[in-house]
């Protein structure tokens, strides 16, 4: 089996090392002696409808409206998504694989509707900085990452959040974070949130490759209790 791995307009969706969320895959993926090919659509290239697993990233304003008006033209995304592919989104790209949110007039716009997800902009001050959460599935420990985001996400009831909050702000409704339905994942984690979360990051491949072999990476590994040790305390 080749593993397909999608990268969604990277150069637009791509804040804060997104894109790397893409390497962590790959390389996770060969350590298990599965073969990866990465395809980056870059604006205006169709979406490969029989990916394994779509990436898409954070980002300001413009650039997330435009890639999301690409998205809906282009269909490829929702087509694989139906079919059963794994999305990982993040921030931006959380946003809009739900069901609506503020274009960048700040006003309602539908998204992908790939999840049951409101994203609103109020009055409160912008959410930055870091951000701690504790899964209650798919036996993952306390996840952590990087958020900027001024948008506010309402899970519809039937949603399951990726974790609850433990520190920082998340979705901003019901100290939820993320969402986690079927093999669709959004969160607001930056970091890139699978290098610092190296078992988000075999949850997501599991969806896509199946049960994966043992695999421990010492730095991986390091990097994630160093980042959850020292914000243990917060
Ligand atoms: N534009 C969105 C917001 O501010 C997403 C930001 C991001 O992806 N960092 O809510």
């Amino acid at each position: 089996m080749t593993l397909e791995i999608v990268r969604l307009y990277h150069d637009l969706l791509g804040t804060y090392g997104d894109q790397g969320n893409a390497e962590v895959l790959i390389h996770r993926a060969k350590a298990r002696n599965i073969d990866v090919n990465l395809t980056e659509v870059t604006p205006g290239m169709p979406v490969p409808r029989s990916g394994d697993i779509y990436l898409l990233g954070g980002g300001e304003d413009g650039p997330q409206f435009a890639a999301l008006e690409m998205l809906k033209a282009d269909g490829g995304l929702n087509y694989a998504a139906a079919g059963g592919a794994t999305v990982l989104a993040i921030c931006a790209g959380f946003q809009i694989i739900g069901d609506s949110l503020p274009d960048s007039n700040g006003n309602k716009t539908s998204g992908l509707g790939l999840v049951g997800a409101h994203t609103i902009y109020d009055a409160s001050p912008r959410s930055v900085g870091e951000l701690v959460i504790q899964p209650s599935r798919g036996g993952l420990p306390r996840l952590t990452g990087f958020e900027n985001h001024q948008g506010l996400t309402l899970l519809g009831n039937e949603m399951s959040a990726l974790g609850r909050v433990l520190s920082g702000v998340g979705n901003g409704f019901n100290q939820q974070e993320g969402v986690w339905h079927g093999n669709v994942f959004g969160t607001y984690m930056h970091g890139p949130a699978l290098a610092r979360n190296p078992e988000l990051a075999d949850a997501v491949l599991q969806c896509a490759a199946g049960p994966l072999r043992p695999f421990e990476d010492p730095f991986a590994n390091a990097l994630a209790f160093e980042r959850r040790s020292t914000l243990a305390g917060n």
